[in-house]
């Protein structure tokens, strides 16, 4: 699938491209017109300024066009933080000693408790590799314990690259999104960067979609940690997979992830020498969101406030909030930390907080998993994505979940700012059956009423 020659080759043969040929691939772009990998490959190596900038218009006017201001709200939750594996960059590889911990079933309960105090709907688990302390029997029963016990409505998982049978046990019990981050797609940094491990095997994590699809699972998300190998030959090769995936199975990614590299503990960041700057990531998001208009872009807590809420308007259509990447993370303030972090976060502020500063920017924070809930998944999700009635249902639908948050988490000052925007943005609905309908829920919503989606 990832031929390195070629995507050289392509990243050689593009590089200074002319103005016009920038323009001609905007065009292109913003009719939402598929792009070849030379054009990509022109925009990643696009140098001029108006060039560039020209790339964050397009970028912008296409995440308007597709996703208008919405942005769903998520949070991971570690539940252990065994692992077998050594990757270089992680502070739980397997060298660095410390007392592990996994949570017990009462554990989680209590966390995923804690999270929808704050507000969550949607998780991501998120799991170390360890066979022997959490195997995948662990998992799902983690997953039935939060899905019985609170009322988090969606699960993402991000467990590691395994067999048919244990992905067919996760698309049993009902997860949302399978997440699975390649790390890089450089086959040499790869195996560099995963020394002697379970992980270290690249096809086996590579080809983990063909098994989870066959498992029946047909919602996946992939990733790349930026900063291991060259940004732009990892772009393409996101590209690339997601068409693999397309393809093959009829529907590609539903979302890629984009983490940068952070410190951690037993690495230095002076090893790394592929760690992207703030112009070069820019770019790579919105590289992405021209190449795949449809395909989610989550960004997490890894970023600043400043970093996050720029690439919203330019491409990101999901954000972590109040994260915290440690087992057991999410507990009374005077509680103190008992286990390490996995990384180092640049964005500390609370779920309220960024909710608060989304508004003021005139985002729609949103809590919908109504897709997931009515069976709208794999190609039944892109269809509804391609056919242009995100407008009519997932506008209604982020605003309905906003105005729940709202009335059950914001203070004072949430609730009033919070619902004259929900009011003043039911108005820009331009389907008058939904704007009805949805002024009408909003109402019965602050009344009491909960749970109300199109
Ligand atoms: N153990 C599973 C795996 O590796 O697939 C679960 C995911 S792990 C808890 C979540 C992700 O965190 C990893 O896939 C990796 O990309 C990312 N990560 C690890 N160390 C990091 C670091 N120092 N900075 C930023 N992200 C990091
Ligand atoms: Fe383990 Fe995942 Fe960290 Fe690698 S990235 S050491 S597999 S938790």
């Amino acid at each position: 699938m990832i031929d390195k020659n070629y995507i050289n080759g392509i990243l050689k043969a593009s590089l200074n491209p002319t103005t016009e040929e920038i323009r001609l691939i905007m065009e292109k772009a913003s009719k939402r017109i598929k792009l070849s990998h030379i054009e990509i490959a022109m925009l990643l190596n696009a140098h001029d300024e108006k060039q560039v900038h020209s790339i964050y218009d397009i970028a912008g006017k296409l995440k308007e066009e597709i996703y208008g201001n919405r942005v769903v709200i998520f949070a991971p939750l570690y539940i252990s933080n065994y692992c077998v594996n050594n990757c270089k960059y992680c502070g739980y590889r397997r060298d660095n000693k410390f007392a592990r911990r996994k949570l017990t079933q009462d554990e989680i309960k209590e966390q995923a408790i804690n999270l929808e105090k704050l507000g969550h709907k949607r998780l991501a688990l998120e799991v170390g590799e360890a066979p022997v302390e959490t195997p995948i029997d662990y998992v799902v029963e983690s997953i039935k314990t939060i899905y019985e016990h609170s009322s988090i409505r969606r699960i993402n998982v991000n467990i590691a690259a395994t067999t048919v049978e244990e992905y067919k046990m996760l698309h049993d019990i009902g997860i949302g999104t399978y997440i699975l981050f390649q790390e890089t797609y450089d086959k040499d940094a790869f195996e560099t960067n995963h020394p002697k491990s379970l992980k270290g095997d690249y096809d086996y994590h590579l080809y983990a979609f063909d098994r989870a699809f066959e498992a029946g699972i047909d919602d996946v998300g992939a990733g790349v940690l930026f900063g291991l190998a060259d940004w732009k030959f990892e772009v393409l090769s996101l590209i690339i997979h997601n068409e693999y995936l397309e393809k093959k199975f009829g529907v590609g990614l539903h979302t890629i992830s984009v983490p940068r590299l952070k410190k951690a503990e037993g690495m230095d960041l002076k090893d790394f020498p592929n760690i992207i700057n703030d112009e070069d990531f820019k770019r790579l998001v919105t590289v992405i969101r021209l190449s795949v208009p449809y395909v989610g872009i989550i960004l997490s807590t890894r970023e600043t406030k400043e970093m996050r809420e720029e690439l919203i308007s330019y491409g990101v259509s999901q954000v972590s909030a109040g994260s915290k990447t440690d087992v057991g993370g999410y507990h009374d303030e005077d509680e103190e930390d008992v286990a390490p972090d996995q990384f180092e976060l640049s964005d500390e502020r609370s779920v309220r907080e960024v909710n608060k500063d989304l508004i003021e920017k005139g985002f729609i924070p949103s809590y919908c998993t109504a897709c997931y809930r009515k069976g709208r998944t794999g190609d039944r999700f892109m269809s509804l994505a391609k056919s242009g009635n995100i407008g009519s249902i997932c506008e209604p639908n982020a605003l309905m979940t906003l105005t729940e948050y709202l009335m059950d988490y914001g203070d004072q000052d949430l609730i009033e700012k919070g619902l004259k925007y929900v009011f003043e943005h039911s108005e820009t609905i331009r389907n008058q059956k939904a704007k009805e309908k949805l002024k009408e829920n909003i109402y019965k919503i602050i009344k009491g009423e909960r749970d109300l989606f199109f």
